[in-house]
């Protein structure tokens, strides 16, 4: 029996091991083994096994898919091949079909299989002394019947009482017990000698919820156009898009469907950006399912990552929820996957794998026949494409749920180079006259854009990035938004030494300035990145604002999304166009989305709410769509200008990112590059061009843009140009297929 092997080193090579007879009976797919590799031992999973005598034939059909196997030194053959060492757990890590799906993420994203496979499982999982958390437990030893010939005769008073207690408590962790019966542990000794009690060790769940109560929660009865979205969740095999605006019921909407297949013995997988992924959401599946659900987050400790796998893969945990990675999560005949705000770019990891959560959820769906739910009140445009044409199923719900109606939205002419307009002001003066709560977005962090000198026009650039600095007043200095670099601020232009610096374009700690200046009495919370760097600021600021200490909350796109706050009546956009303008083909769809997002804001409640947009091109139809709270309107447009150009959803679109510290080399392989992948069939390549970003912490950066209706076509084409032309050392060449960042 032979098994194949990928060693948990980015090699990109399975590897082949024989396996010795002892062992033959206990290997299965998906387990984790400890092999001979080199001078030493190395840990890998077995993607694949083979009990055919003819070894080489064996393992045909993976080689075949992966070139690199064919020359490899694992290549099976007679003489050299090494025995397994051992199993290192009997219980797999990958399902058979989460291993399909590995693979499959693998070929499609161009990654090693390796590199899935860990992204697919939680580090702190793998880690050396990763273990449960082990504490004692006392239960009482029942003594009816057996009152006359055990211990408890010779027990005393003290004792038999204390004995009664832990009955009364139905046993309990041993600590737990000392410190609620106000006892020591060498009392319960002495009861479990006396045959009253027994000690045993027992694994303790490190829960993230802590020992927060949650009070359980009812379903709701839902509405006509809740039903519909639910029956259509079920209704054929087809993914169904959920298209609803904020507030109408979304979640109530999931958490039936959840239920539903939790009665019928199946599990599910909730998805959420990680920026919503907050205290509230998470107590919205705990109260409706208790300890049945897992979370899954980034802010977790190694022993509750660790508890939380284990409790998915035993099976003890059925719903999970958490970001991106929650799709590889091992749960037990899953039914059902949502992806909340399915639009959110968060879903695409952008380091190898460059994967897609909402894609690959929908290839989970398929493997391993799983209802696929995609929520959003903006969906993005692949998605409502493939729902206009009927891969998905459609469900819209255009009413809020619960309280609150949809605000007005006003666009506002923005004149001269004043932050808020007259009219924005008059509706911040009336909600702090009524003791109402006012967001304000801005799209740009830090005080000001720039630094500009006035006598000679010279721009204060990071020397790394070759990007304008951006002035902060908070510290007084000037700091990189890409490499985070800082600097002091100078007084004098460094380059004709005049004192005559500007400080250009406006910031959240400017417009907070402003702001303050014009009220002066009114108490404003700031959130950006730089407001939110130390651990707990980001929920300290918003439980603030939800306990309204402070009439105004002012951000960047930290607070657009997934925020529920009663008293907020009025949202202002500061300044739309710098989303719109920006130099990318989704920056119209992004505007859009953020926009909406923001306007969802306002007027949750029984309060009704006001959205002003400030804008220098309030003719602009993105603008316009907006007001109308349109998407189909803008939807159509949008996707006639993606057609005409060839951009997704028409095509796939592939990045091939280049990066050196050495600039001529750089830009001679990106030529090579694109020359060589233009002669394939297929595919229509861009010439090569410097980044948009040029030079990011001392790395020259150029791309070339592929394009094509299949994105094997582009795999296939990469493949063959990175056997053929291995890059040197000094370069980095990565392909990143659907990519989302252009720069
Ligand atoms: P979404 O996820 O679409 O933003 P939510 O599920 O958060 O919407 O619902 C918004 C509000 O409406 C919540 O306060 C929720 O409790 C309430 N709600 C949802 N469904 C119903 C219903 N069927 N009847 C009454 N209230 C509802
Ligand atoms: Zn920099």
């Amino acid at each position: 029996m032979l098994v194949q092997v990928a060693i948990d080193l980015a090699l990109d090579r399975l590897f082949t091991y024989e396996v010795p007879e002892a062992l033959e009976k206990k290997l299965a797919v998906g387990q984790l083994l400890s092999v001979p590799f080199g001078h030493r031992e190395a840990r890998g999973f077995v993607v694949a096994v083979d009990a055919k005598a003819n070894r080489a034939e064996g393992l045909g059909d993976l080689r075949g898919a992966r070139d690199e196997c064919a020359s490899s030194p694992s290549r099976p053959n007679a003489i050299s091949l090494r025995p397994v060492s051992a199993i290192l757990d009997e219980t797999p890590f990958f399902s058979p079909n989460l291993l399909t799906l590995v693979k499959k993420v693998a070929a499609y994203t161009a990654a090693p299989l390796e590199t899935v496979l860990r992204t697919a499982l939680p580090a702190a999982v793998l880690k050396k002394n990763a273990r449960p958390r082990e504490l004692l437990f006392v239960e009482p030893i029942d003594q009816e019947g057996t009152r006359h010939e055990t211990g408890d005769v010779r027990a005393s008073p003290r004792q038999r009482e204390l004995y009664a207690h832990i009955q009364r408590l139905g046993g309990g962790w041993m600590a737990q017990l000392c410190r609620e019966l106000k006892t020591t542990p060498a009392s319960i000794r002495l009861l479990a000698e006396k045959g009253l009690v027994t000690i045993s060790v027992r694994a303790k769940r490190r829960s993230p919820l802590g020992n927060r109560r949650i009070l359980p929660s009812k379903p709701l009865p839902l509405n006509a156009e809740q039903l519909a979205a639910r029956d259509a969740i079920f209704a054929d095999a087809r993914p169904t898009l959920l298209f609803g605006v904020t507030g109408s019921g979304k979640t109530e909407v999931y958490l039936q469907a959840i239920a539903r297949e939790l009665d019928a013995g199946r599990g599910a997988i909730v998805m959420v950006p990680e920026i919503s992924l907050t205290p509230q959401t998470v107590q919205r599946f705990a109260a409706r399912f208790g300890d049945r659900v897992a979370v899954l987050h980034s802010a977790l400790s190694d022993g509750e990552r660790y508890d939380e796998w284990h409790r998915i893969r035993a099976g003890t945990a059925r719903v999970v929820v958490g970001p991106r990675s929650a799709v590889w999560a091992p749960v037990k005949d899953l039914g059902l996957i949502v992806v909340d705000e399915e639009h959110e770019t968060s879903y695409k990891q952008d380091e190898t794998p460059r994967y897609h959560a909402r894609d690959v959820a929908v290839l989970r769906g398929v493997i391993e026949g799983a209802r696929v739910v995609l929520g959003s009140a903006t969906p993005s445009l692949e998605s409502w494409h493939n729902a206009q044409c009927g891969k998905y199923r459609l469900a819209t719900m255009r009413c809020r749920a619960g309280a609150g109606t949809l605000p007005d939205v006003r666009l506002v002419e923005m004149r001269d180079g004043s932050i808020y307009s007259p009219e924005l002001l008059d509706a911040i003066r009336l909600r702090l006259d009524r003791h109402e709560q006012t967001i304000l977005f801005l799209n740009r962090r830090g005080y000001s854009r720039q630094v500009v000198c006035e006598a000679c026009g010279h721009v204060i650039e990071c020397p790394d990035c070759g990007l304008p600095y951006t002035y902060h007043q908070a510290d007084d200095c000037l700091r990189c938004h890409v490499c985070g670099g800082w600097t002091a601020r100078p007084t004098v232009c460094p380059a004709c030494h005049a004192p005559a610096l500007e400080y250009r374009g406006v910031g959240t700690q400017r417009a907070e300035a402003a702001l303050k200046k014009c009220f002066p009495r009114a108490s404003v919370l700031r959130m950006d990145a730089d407001s939110t760097s130390r651990k707990h600021t980001h929920d300290d600021i918003l439980d603030a604002f939800r306990r309204q200490e402070a009439d105004v909350l002012l951000g960047t796109q930290m607070i657009a999304k997934g925020l529920d706050f009663p008293n907020v009546t009025l949202v202002g956009v500061l300044n739309a166009d710098s989303s719109i303008n920006m130099p990318d083909f989704r920056a119209v769809e992004r505007s859009f989305q953020l926009f909406a997002q923001v306007a969802g804001r306002a007027g949750r409640a029984e309060l009704p709410g006001e959205v002003f947009i400030q804008s220098h091109e309030i003719e602009s139809p993105v603008l316009r769509a907006v007001v109308r709270g349109d998407f189909a309107a803008f939807a159509v447009d949008e996707l006639k200008a993606r057609e005409d150009g060839f951009f997704p959803p028409y095509c796939h679109l592939a990045m091939v990112n280049l990066k050196s510290k050495d600039l001529k080399l750089v830009g001679e392989w990106a030529a090579m590059c694109a020359a060589s992948l233009a002669k394939c069939p297929g595919l229509n390549v861009t010439d090569a061009l410097p980044s948009a970003l040029e030079k990011a912490e001392g790395w020259y950066r150029w791309q070339v843009m592929v394009r094509a209706k299949s994105a094997a076509a582009i795999v296939k084409a990469w493949r063959w140009f990175v056997s053929a032309r291995p890059a040197p050392t000094a370069l980095r060449v990565t392909l990143d297929v659907d990519a989302f960042s252009l720069t």
